[in-house]
């Protein structure tokens, strides 16, 4: 009981930091008292669950910081009934913040096991409009194309061509380009078949490895 009110206060306080940080998306805020981020870290870093901090996931990976899944989800600009591609699932928490917004979230995991751990672990938290792969997210998912959003959570050193021909028309794809340290968080829509690209600043994501990424 003492943890059940712990958690709560715990997800309150990081609501109220993602406040101060500029997050502004009441939807987005709520979806973070909904999904409890401890459950998708090691049982070992169980304290620092709810700090508004990236944390390891293992396989040298990282679970994002709180400030930057909030950050990238509001500027998705979700609407309930779209098909979303997430390439890197991680642990998963990003993945399941999505699924609160939209009709399916195709996520894609290069990691084998990161990818069934989140698999498993979503599925018995009960989710069930998330589809999920394992293999090299850069080169899309040609079959369930073309997508309404597309968020790319590890850092690109260009811009995958498959990814920008798989996104809809009225579509937003993010995605962090840059070099392996650090990224500018690259915002493109896509409006009769032109990208427009905006910056929402510097961010410092895991490399995005792939035939379209980076090549180890
Ligand atoms: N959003 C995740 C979360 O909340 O836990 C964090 C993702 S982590 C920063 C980036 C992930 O992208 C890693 O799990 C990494 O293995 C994965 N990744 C890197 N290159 C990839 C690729 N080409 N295809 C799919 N996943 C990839």
């Amino acid at each position: 009981m003492n943890d059940f009110i712990n958690l709560n206060v715990a997800a309150e306080r990081l609501v109220k930091k993602l406040r101060d940080n500029g997050i502004t998306d009441e939807r987005v805020l709520d979806a973070f008292r909904k999904v409890p981020r401890h459950e998708f870290v090691d049982g070992a870093m169980f304290n620092q669950a709810y700090d508004d901090n990236a944390l390891p996931i293992g396989f040298g990976q990282t679970i994002s910081q709180p400030t930057v899944v909030a950050l990238m989800t509001q500027l998705l600009k979700l609407q309930r009934d779209e098909k979303i591609l997430e390439i890197g699932t991680g642990s998963g928490f990003q993945t399941a913040i999505l699924s609160q917004f939209s009709r399916r979230v195709y996520t894609i995991e290069r990691h084998k096991e990161l990818g069934d751990a989140s698999r498993k672990r979503l599925r018995e938290m009960g989710y069930q409009n998330i589809v999920f792969k394992i293999g090299d997210g850069t080169a899309g998912w040609s079959q369930h194309a073309p997508f309404d959003k597309i968020i790319v959570t590890a850092g690109a050193p260009v811009v995958p061509q498959t990814l920008a021909e798989q996104l809809s028309n009225g579509g937003i794809m993010l995605i962090p380009t840059g070099d392996r340290q650090q990224q500018e968080l690259l915002v493109y829509s896509k409006q009769s078949n032109v990208l427009k690209c905006e910056s929402a600043g510097s961010v410092a994501f895991v490399p995005l490895i792939g035939t379209h990424g980076w090549k180890m």
